[in-house]
């Protein structure tokens, strides 16, 4: 028969015999006194064999989760036993049910929930510590045990996969005595894959950013997930570039706008400053237009009203020596702007990719030249972008996710457990962590 307290606890395998009020102006809550409920608790951890001689009566004070805001105090009044089969080596052993192992100070739902603070919640280990009255260490061996059960060891299947490279902490060298060359021990750059088709996050992470290391974890992965691979999202990295050539033949390189925009403003910066330079003879500084409109240079025309975009090509063509080149850049980066839009027509991309190119040539400038030369050579991969409109954003944010755990945590030294931590935690919407309650 099964009591009220009993039921409230909910603590499988024991059952409340008395609960005492703590005193007034205590901090913790009441004293709940326990005793076994499951017979299994007297069969021997060794043999298995249930016991039938009782040795003595012991108390332990497991630590539980907090029952309305309070923290009980638990006492189990239990039994050990001796254990008297023959061939038996255990002597004598404590009662034990599963959610209270022998020798543990913590419930098992209590150390569960701690770690699930930290790999669900978002919880920092030192704050779930707090919430949960438990020590840093405890977390950090919990968390890494529920990380080890919610995380897959092996990805699932993606058709989109999102490589990124990402800084981690201070590179390392070290210095090889004989030859009297340094070489890389800690390499500061990690590349990381993303399922962009899914909602798996960040599937894994590996330092550095050779053509060895991105093969290396494609390597790892069966033939068969290899072959699902359709669609790999990268930036304009020849390594990565190579590395994917190499470990997955068949898959399509993509480079998606955001890039292709950030390359053409980067361009588009370096004409105004060169041009600042050779004809003030100095940096741009307040009251020299072109420089006060450097941020409405490097926005979209489309995104902006007409009543700023007109009187800023005005202003440039007023500007005369400073204001052409600048036109004429800023007219290529909107060109690519353009051309950079999804699922257009052919004849229209062949259209706006001649005018691109011909602005280049046009215009005289060494940043264009560079401009386009790239444009080319990675031509087919942007294409794919036009045609698809495939992304890397999601890679681009889980590395924003990485940085923000770790600043949150202060940094980790540990590499192993800051990928485990990244990877819950850019798994958490695909885990249904994250829909609201
Ligand atoms: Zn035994």
């Amino acid at each position: 028969m099964v009591n009220d307290t009993t039921l409230l606890l909910g603590l499988d395998g024991v059952a409340v015999t008395k609960v005492v009020a703590a005193g007034d102006g205590a901090q913790d809550g009441p004293v709940v006194h326990l005793s076994t409920a499951d017979e299994r608790a007297r069969c021997c951890p060794q043999c298995g064999v249930a016991a039938v001689r009782m040795k003595e009566w012991v108390t332990t004070r497991p630590r539980d989760l907090p029952m309305g805001g309070r923290h009980c105090r638990l006492r189990w009044r239990k039994r050990r036993w001796w254990c008297d089969q023959q061939r038996c080596p255990r002597r004598t052993f404590t009662e034990q049910v599963p959610q209270i192992p022998a020798r543990s100070r913590l419930t098992r739902r209590l150390r569960q929930a701690t770690g699930a603070a930290v790999g669900d919640g978002g919880r920092t280990v030192i704050q779930s510590a707090r919430d949960h009255q438990v020590s840093w260490p405890i977390v950090c061996a919990a968390f890494t045990e529920h990380a080890r059960q919610v995380l897959p060891v092996q990805p699932e299947p993606v058709s989109v996969l999102g490589i990124d490279e990402i800084r981690r902490g201070r590179p390392h060298w070290v210095l090889d005595e004989a030859t009297g060359t340094w070489s890389t021990a800690v390499d500061r750059w990690h590349t990381g894959f993303v399922d962009l088709s899914g909602d798996q996050g960040l599937l894994g992470q590996v330092e550095g950013r050779t053509i060895a290391a991105v093969t290396g974890w494609l390597n790892q992965r069966s033939q068969a997930w290899r072959g699902q691979v359709a669609f790999v999202a990268i930036d304009m990295c020849t390594i990565f570039k190579s590395a994917v050539r190499t470990a997955l033949p068949r898959a399509r390189l993509v480079i998606d706008h955001f890039h292709v925009v950030q390359l053409a403003n980067q361009a588009l910066t370096e004409v105004r400053r060169r041009v600042t330079v050779q004809i003030r003879g100095r940096r741009g500084r307040k009251g020299n237009r072109e420089w006060e409109l450097r941020n409405r240079l490097t926005r979209s025309a489309a995104r902006m009203h007409a009543c700023q975009l007109d009187p800023m090509v005005d202003d440039l063509h007023a500007l005369g020596r400073i204001g052409t080149p600048i036109l004429a850049a800023w007219n290529a980066k909107e060109d690519l702007l353009d051309l950079a839009r999804t699922h257009p027509d052919r004849t229209v991309i062949a259209d706006r990719l001649f005018r691109f190119y011909d602005r280049c040539a046009a215009s005289g400038l060494p940043e264009l030249e560079r401009l386009a030369t790239t444009i080319d050579t990675w031509w087919p991969e942007i294409l794919t972008f036009i045609q698809t409109g495939i992304t890397n954003a999601g890679s681009e944010g889980t590395n924003r996710v990485i940085k923000t755990v770790a600043r949150d945590a202060y940094g980790f030294r540990n590499p192993e457990n800051q990928r485990l931590r990244t990877r819950c935690a850019t798994t958490r919407k695909g885990r249904g962590c994250l829909n609201p309650a």
